[in-house]
């Protein structure tokens, strides 16, 4: 009598275990569908292959196979300087330093992103818990969850891999300017010819070439000319609202080069050399996106010029600061 009881306790738990385990496992292919309804969907688009490359091996299993970095091994879970924390794959901007707080739970956590539509948010059902995933809504890259127990007013965790973010303190962030920034970043092939034409441009105050739009921290030129740090050769322009505009200086932009070649101007090929407008703030992206759907119109080929928020930007070695006015001669390929 008693082992039947027990057989009868154990029939039922069992049972009970199968059914919990299909609804779970129905959920869970709920939260996979919608990650796999966005795909493509994002502002940036590469191939896995692509990221691959372009990822240091640990980022890319968080940020695309949506692994978790150890608690406590993150490198900005004690990092409280002011600044902004950017998408680590895409440099998009993600949260301020000023929402970010010690949970004491061993990953960087914030009330709050930097704006409503800075992330987006996945079911995610995955080890048998029920979170909200979230990921960086520039280019869908995993980041990590959001919970209920955070602190007021907001009472919400934004709990982040360190490795799905890079932070810019703001003493170095020269880009960090809200609206009406006098900084405009532009890649156009090979950054001599491009910064020597901008140098002459009414309004330009000064010019700097570097590496922006990349993963990789501190690259050489050797390092950047591999084609596998993502960054393109860039020229940094700063310049006088009163004497010129960002839409003459975007208009100059696609005159001095073809937009409409895939990462190459002439003899220079890779994505380093692609055409790209690094925005610093919203008002320049819409200026950007006008002026390139305009022109579009000129062109038989499509613009492949990509409009992008600005990342860090990285001064490239001292030789190449000014190299067609210290070598002379009119350009390099422009
Ligand atoms: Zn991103």
């Amino acid at each position: 009598m008693r082992a039947q009881k027990y057989s009868l306790k154990l029939l039922l738990f069992f049972t009970g275990f199968v059914i919990m385990t299909m609804l779970f496992a129905a959920e869970k292919g709920d939260g996979k569908k919608e990650a796999e309804k966005m795909k493509g969907k994002y502002p940036v688009t590469k191939t896995e292959e692509q990221w691959k490359q372009e990822l240091p091996e640990l980022n890319y299993k968080i940020l695309r196979e949506g692994g978790t970095e150890r608690a406590f091994t993150g490198i900005y879970t004690d990092e409280f300087d002011k600044g902004l924390y950017r998408c680590f794959a895409c440099g998009a901007p993600l949260f301020r330093s000023d929402t970010k707080y010690d949970h004491g739970c061993g990953w960087p956590s914030f009330t709050k992103p930097v704006s409503d539509n800075a992330v987006i948010y996945l079911p995610d059902y995955s080890y048998g818990m029920s979170r909200t995933e979230i990921r960086c809504a520039n280019c869908g890259s995993h980041l990590g969850h959001v919970f209920d127990d955070g602190p007021e007013p907001e009472g919400k965790r934004y709990c982040i891999n360190s490795a799905s973010l890079q932070f810019i303190p703001e003493k170095e962030d020269k880009n960090m300017k809200k609206e009406g920034s006098t900084t405009a970043i532009f890649a156009a092939g090979c950054f001599w010819g491009v910064e020597y034409k901008f140098s002459k441009e009414e309004g330009v105050i000064s010019t700097d070439v570097g590496y922006t739009g990349g993963t990789v921290i501190n690259p050489s030129y050797q390092l950047v000319c591999t084609d596998m740090t993502g960054h393109a050769e860039a020229v940094k322009v700063e310049f006088d609202p009163a004497k010129t505009t960002y839409e003459k200086l975007v208009r100059f932009f696609f005159e001095i080069h073809d937009p409409t070649q895939v990462n190459r101007q002439g003899p220079d090929t890779g994505t380093q050399y692609r055409t790209a407008i690094f925005y610093t703030d919203e008002s320049q992206k819409t200026i950007a996106e006008k002026i390139k759907k305009e022109l579009q119109k000129k062109y038989d080929l499509p613009i492949a010029t990509e409009i992008v928020p600005a990342g860090k930007f990285y001064m490239a070695e001292e030789y190449h600061q000014e190299y067609i006015k210290k070598k002379g001669g009119e350009s390099c390929h422009l």
